[in-house]
């Protein structure tokens, strides 16, 4: 698609290629290959044409001559040199710069997206250095849906912490430093210097690697080995719990609170939670206007109320009045068997 757009505002005099020819050109130039099948690449061969007539129609009715397309510059921030293209520029009619970048993703942009765009300010460095005209326009130009959504150029400020920008990760790349960050297009192709791919792609994920060579030296057989237990914990654990509860409900129903095996026993204790009911204490304390010391029952807050000796005795008490029991904690005591008992 970019390279439609650069074929129609490529013209060396007006009008721009007829809608047929651009057709045709997008035809020439279609890529067939990272489609799953011939089905597919149809549907998105005729969503581009479809998106390609749109930008004809639009950019036809009223064209200008672009002052240049795809055009390749050099800039140098305080020695660190960038290299770069731009998508289009035009001369506007007040005699500044527009900048137009084309962007064939999927979503289409904010107003945030393209006021933080930093490819757009290192374009305005850019041009207003090639051309020594101010850059008065900047635009995002979405493909699929054929919007442009377009800001003024930047200011002093912003252009001056692109600048800032530049330096600090040319000092970083300089010194080493440039930390991974994963995203959607990863691996990328330098997957080997990769902390996230580099042991996927030095063969130690083979079960060959040899232990104790090295920190490095972790195969595939471990990371099997580790996903295994950690399988195995899950499960042993839904187990536990499967057991816990039938063990708790038979302690419940036959009324013991011991239970014994050949080696181990088990003590059956019901803990019983006290606590207040939010629903209870808050119809109390809204009546006394006191609701808003404990913002939905801060326990904490609740004891500092209590604490309070400001607040009348009798209110306390009778706060106090409506502590009870909230809930009931099941738990189960595991020890070993003594061995007289084994021996009863
Ligand atoms: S694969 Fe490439 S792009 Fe992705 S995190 Fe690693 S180095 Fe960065």
């Amino acid at each position: 698609m970019h390279l439609c757009a650069e074929h129609f505002f490529r013209v060396r005099v007006p009008p721009p290629p007829a809608l047929e020819a651009l057709l045709q050109f997008y035809e020439e130039n279609w890529l067939s290959e990272g489609y799953e099948s011939a089905e597919e690449e149809e549907n998105y061969k005729a969503y581009g044409r479809e998106m390609l007539t749109t930008f004809w129609e639009i950019h036809s009715r009223h064209f200008q001559m672009p002052l240049a397309v795809e055009k390749l510059f050099y800039i140098d921030i305080g020695g660190v040199k960038l290299r770069g293209y731009i998508d289009r520029v035009d001369k506007l009619e007040s005699g500044g710069l527009s900048i137009v970048d084309y962007k064939t993703s999927r979503e289409l942009f904010t107003i945030d997206d393209l006021e933080k765009d930093l490819q757009l300010t290192l374009y305005q460095l850019a041009a207003e250095q090639l051309w020594q005209l101010p850059v008065e326009k900047l635009t995002l130009y979405h493909m699929r849906s054929n919007t442009p959504v377009s800001c003024s150029g930047r200011g002093p400020a912003q252009l001056n912490d692109a600048k800032q920008l530049v330096l600090d990760v040319a000092d970083k790349v300089n010194r080493q430093i440039f930390p991974a960050r994963e995203n959607e297009f990863c691996p990328c192709d330098f997957p080997e210097y990769c902390p996230y791919y580099r042991h996927l792609y030095s063969g130690e994920t083979a079960e060959t690697a040899v232990a104790g060579a090295g920190p490095t030296a972790i195969g595939g057989d471990a990371v099997e080995r580790y996903a295994s237990l950690q399988a195995q914990i899950k499960a042993l654990q839904k187990e536990l719990e499967t057991l816990r509860q039938e063990i708790i409900a038979y302690c419940q129903a036959e009324e013991v609170s011991r239970l014994y095996g050949p080696e181990s026993e088990i003590t059956y204790q019901p803990v019983d939670i006290a606590g207040f009911k939010e629903e209870e204490v808050r119809a109390f304390l809204e009546t006394e206007g006191l609701w808003e010391r404990v913002t939905g029952l801060d326990q904490s807050k609740l004891k500092q109320l209590l604490d309070d000796e400001a607040v009348a005795k009798d209110i306390r008490d009778r706060i106090q009045s409506l502590r009870q029991i909230i809930s009931t904690q099941q738990r189960l005591l595991v020890k070993k068997r003594q061995n007289e008992d084994k021996e009863t």
